[in-house]
């Protein structure tokens, strides 16, 4: 029987550990979860049937799994867990982090004998609810296949390369969607100064080629309905796009579009506020525009 440890129980952490525990029920198995506010950890441990662990706990678990906001703060977990680590053991880093810190933590949990994989997901909150996210693994192929039964919170698994490359598809991915909700809002707005209704004009869009996953889902049901409901902070997308083109840097590359895609989600960030989600950050092109998209 084996036993699992997820770190970091926020939006995502909190339901992809709640499939932990069902598999550890399933098989036989134990699940352990930490957080840094421990309240959190203690309701999942009611909810789910988990064990509320500290960081020492689970540092003896075989499999080892993280989801917190950035690679800064996995590092400040791996220096908590430190010694305590055992032989063995894989962790599987499920933050949106970025590559340079995945090469450089894996290299540092090796000297221990552990091995790291960057294992971001994709999905949002709902998916993992559901238990449907998308995970692209970085890493050797023996130790990806070895975890593979173990995330029980995927839909599909996708090897796509060795360490690091995980974390570049994530961020990618993130930029492409900060690309289309961007370049959506900013069609609409155009055609709600121009007297078009806008519900209209979205309902064609997504009956045709313009259509995206913002178009289709985001925009209809968050920034239309002037909800905006935070499930992915409005921060958390801009340091995504900032490591996309961290990416673009470190290849030369030439991508200009992605760059003014950094730079508007950082001033939406500031201006509209980096805990809104991110959706809101459509309201900055209402404000550049004088039109409200609804
Ligand atoms: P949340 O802000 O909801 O949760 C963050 C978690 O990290 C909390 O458990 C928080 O603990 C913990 N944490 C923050 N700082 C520290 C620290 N210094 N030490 C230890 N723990 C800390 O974030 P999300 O769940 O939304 O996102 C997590 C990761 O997943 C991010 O990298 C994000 O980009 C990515 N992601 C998010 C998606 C989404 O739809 N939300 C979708 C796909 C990926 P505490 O409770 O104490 O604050």
């Amino acid at each position: 029987t084996i036993t699992t440890a997820f770190i970091g129980l926020g939006a995502m952490g909190f339901p992809m550990a709640a499939h932990l525990a069902r598999h550890a029920q399933a098989t036989g198995g134990r699940a352990l979860v930490w957080n840094r506010t421990r309240e959190r950890a203690v309701a999942h441990a009611a909810q789910y049937g988990t064990t509320a662990a500290d960081l020492q706990d689970c540092a003896q678990a075989e499999v080892l799994f993280s989801c917190l906001p950035t690679s800064a703060q996995v590092d400040e977990v791996i220096d908590h867990m430190g010694a305590h680590l055992r032989p063995g053991t894989v962790w599987v880093d499920c933050t949106s982090g970025h590559p340079d810190s995945a090469r450089r933590q894996r290299e540092h949990l090796s000297a221990r004998g552990v091995s790291f994989l960057d294992a971001p997901v994709s999905g949002g909150t709902s998916g993992a609810q559901a238990g449907t996210l998308t995970v692209m693994v970085g890493g050797p192929t023996a130790e990806v296949d070895s975890v593979r039964t173990q995330l029980a919170f995927a839909g599909k698994v996708i090897h796509v390369g060795n360490t690091g490359a995980g974390f570049a598809v994530k961020a990618i991915n993130n930029v492409l969607l900060a690309v289309n909700l961007w370049a959506a809002g900013e069609g609409l707005a155009v055609l709600g100064r121009h007297g078009v209704n806008v519900g209209a004009a979205l309902e064609v869009i997504n009956a045709s080629s313009g259509r995206s996953n913002a178009s289709e889902n985001l925009i209809g049901q968050r920034v239309l309905t002037r909800e905006f409901p935070v499930t992915f902070t409005l921060g958390l997308l801009a340091k995504d796009a900032g490591i996309a083109l961290d990416v673009v840097e470190s290849v030369k590359g030439s991508a200009p579009v992605l760059a003014q895609t950094l730079g508007l989600y950082r001033a939406a960030a500031q201006i509209i506020g980096e805990n809104e989600d991110h959706s809101a950050a459509l309201q900055l092109i209402e404000r550049m525009n004088a039109q409200e998209i609804k």
